[in-house]
């Protein structure tokens, strides 16, 4: 069971991320609608894992969940960040990935594929 930190801005999408990880058995610890706050949030409750949507409103000078993960990562070099990306968003997974996020999935997530994911990262 991991300690898991969700972060996206859109509420259903939260939803739909937290009812699938309880059905893996994980903790949801967290929420965050931006970046910023899942950088605060991060700082406060140490998550094992953070799933992390790219595209976010910014907020102060976070502008989304790439600049999430450098920070995050410039905060803890072991953080474990999942992005959770849309179709058209390659370019901007590959720039996650060299910032230090350790795996991506596609939506609509399907189950059987964030419990592989998830499993690689415990
Ligand atoms: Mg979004």
């Amino acid at each position: 069971m991991a300690k898991i930190l969700v972060v996206d801005d859109a509420k259903i999408m939260r939803m739909s991320i937290k009812n699938m990880l309880h059905d893996l058995g994980h903790k949801v610890i967290g929420e965050a609608d931006s970046g910023y706050s899942a950088i605060e949030e991060y700082k406060n409750l140490h998550p094992d894992i953070v799933t992390m949507d790219i595209t976010m409103p910014q907020v102060n000078d976070i502008t989304d969940g790439i600049e999430a993960v450098k920070q995050i990562m410039a905060y803890d070099k072991n953080a474990k960040i999942v992005m959770i990306t849309s179709h058209g968003e390659q370019e901007k997974v590959i720039r996650a990935i060299q910032s230090g996020a350790s795996n991506y999935l596609l939506k609509p997530l399907k189950l059987d594929r964030l419990k592989e994911v998830l499993d690689k990262l415990l």
